[in-house]
């Protein structure tokens, strides 16, 4: 017997609280999803466990079989990973932001006028100059990678702690801050010392840098202060093929979404104009999801607006997009369900009166050969609880999918 293959759909924040009743999900024309609900099992998902608001990477952690609670310690291992940083146990990793600072006397002194350097795209031959920072005398090695954008990620190896407080003020107007080390330990200190060293450092270097000249040239922002946050001491993951045997592929255009996935070793399939907004190539989108399915035993096709037209307090563009997105679904109907086990749902709720995530629980519609197939027959958050999956967590959905394609072992004789 072939192994089932297994793709999920995750329409990210798709899920709502309902205005007078309403929710864009609920509203909206969706014929095709509708039809997927009919034909299969349906529930409710607490994406982590009832009450806990999710972030799109802890929820997609937990939908592939990883505890957030064992593996996530924040973003910046995350990005780092997306970055192509190859990351060891025990690495510290900020996310970094080029900014623009202003004023006299050391970078600590002075004020952010810009949190991303007027948006600088080429930041290459900077990142290039930073590295030649040496922090040796601290016993400490850094690797600094870009990432989109004025964005980049910086991993510092060694006797790091990860008790120091990030360097982004996170407003404009204000000060850089000051790296200070959050316990007593020494190696909090130090690493307090190197990251502030380094933070001096590479303001000096980006500050007299040709390509900033030329950027203040043309009128442009320049980008001579690296900004940290999100810090996180890396815990390595059993990358997925070694934990479950099987071969995981990402199609994502959204930056966090492909550092999950890089994060448990999934490969990252790259579709034309993927942008992970609104303008996203849908279409090529799900084509690839589908043909992936031939190299892969399980895909994950993430689709990203529905929850930025959430965070927007969007409720008819969230309509609109969903309908969209059923649309494009059409091609799932015509999948052979005898061998492929199609999961629909999303990774959290983006509710648009709160214009950010929440617990509500999501709906999930699984399609397979052999599934109890219930009553409902559309899909939407206000009537999945009905279903025959009742309410289940993120991580008991990856073990159903497991069982259901008859991966599971028997606990127990
Ligand atoms: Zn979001």
């Amino acid at each position: 017997m072939d192994p089932k293959k297994i793709l999920f759909v995750v329409i990210d924040g798709v899920s709502d609280r309902p205005i007078e009743g309403k929710t864009p999900l609920d509203s909206a024309s969706t014929p095709n999803l509708d039809y997927l609900a009919k034909i299969g099992i349906n529930g409710i998902m607490d994406t982590i466990a009832p009450g806990i608001r999710p972030g799109s990477d802890t929820s997609h952690l937990a939908l592939f079989g990883y505890d957030p609670f064992e593996c996530y310690s924040g973003r910046g291992p995350i990005e780092a990973a997306g970055a192509g940083i190859k990351l060891e146990e025990g690495d510290l990793a900020f996310r970094v932001n080029f900014g623009t600072v202003e004023g006299e006397g050391s970078v600590f002194d002075k004020t952010v006028v810009d949190r991303r350097a007027g948006r600088i795209d080429d930041t290459d031959d900077l990142v290039e100059a930073v590295r030649n920072i040496d922090l040796s005398k601290f016993g400490i090695d850094f690797v600094f990678e870009r990432g989109s954008g004025h964005r980049g990620a910086i991993v510092f190896r060694g006797k790091v702690s990860d008790r120091v407080s990030d360097t982004d003020p996170k407003e404009m107007g204000l000060k850089v801050k000051r790296a200070k080390p959050l316990d007593e330990s020494e190696e909090a200190r130090i690493t307090a010392e190197a990251v502030n060293y380094f933070m001096e450092e590479a303001h000096k270097i980006l500050e007299k840098h040709p390509k900033n000249r030329e950027r203040e040239k043309n009128g442009l922002l320049r980008a001579n202060v690296l900004l940290l946050r999100g810090g996180g001491k890396v815990r390595k993951v059993e990358p997925f093929e070694e934990k479950f045997g099987m071969k995981l592929a990402f199609i994502t255009g959204t930056t966090l979404i492909k550092g999950i996935g890089k994060f448990i070793g999934a490969d990252l399939i790259e579709v034309e104009g993927a942008t992970g907004n609104k303008k996203t190539n849908l279409k090529g989108k799900f084509e690839a999801a589908v043909k992936a399915l031939n190299d892969y035993d399980i895909v994950l096709l993430h689709i990203k607006a529905t929850d930025e037209l959430g965070h927007d307090g969007d409720f008819d563009g969230k309509m609109e997009f969903i309908q969209k997105v059923d649309r494009e679904a059409e091609i799932l109907k015509g999948l052979d369900f005898s061998k492929i086990c199609l999961i629909v749902t999303a990774d959290h709720s983006t509710p648009i009166k709160v214009r950010d995530h929440t617990a509500d629980p999501v709906p999930v519609t699984i399609v397979h050969e052999g599934v109890r197939v219930d009553e409902i027959d559309r899909f939407s958050e206000l009537v999945a609880y009905k279903g025959g999956l009742c309410r289940i967590r993120g991580i008991d959905l990856f073990n159903i999918v497991l069982d259901l394609t008859n991966r599971a072992k028997k606990f127990g004789a």
